[in-house]
């Protein structure tokens, strides 16, 4: 799937090539020209680079959500029995648990862990 922020981010980077390419010609004329040139050539690159880089660490997150639920321990807060982990159903985004011994129904709080 490719983000729009992405699609951005290239075409930035290539017009900025462009650019570099332009200058890089017309430094035959003026020699500072080539300074210019120099930086629009970082500058593309370093766009670039961000774009490519972006990708695949927004994949990761999404991957780590589900994975973070398996590792805790369950309790009811109702009638503090342990609960199984995978009894937890995902309702509206929010994974939410019955519990089996009292019928209780409450929502996973999740500790964020960074
Ligand atoms: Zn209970």
């Amino acid at each position: 799937m490719v983000s729009a922020k992405t699609v951005i981010g290239y075409v930035i980077s290539a017009v900025l090539f462009v650019f570099a390419v332009i200058f890089a010609l017309a430094s035959a004329y003026a020699p500072i020209r080539l300074v210019t040139s120099a930086f629009l050539f970082l500058a593309g690159f370093g766009i670039l680079y961000y774009t490519r880089k972006q990708q695949p660490i927004q994949i990761t997150q999404k991957l780590e959500v589900p994975g973070k639920v398996k590792l805790q321990t369950l309790r009811c807060p109702n009638c503090s029995a342990s609960l199984d982990i995978s009894q937890v159903k995902v309702t509206k985004g929010v994974p939410s648990i019955k519990c089996s011994y009292c019928g209780h129904i409450f929502e996973v709080t999740e500790e964020p862990k960074w």
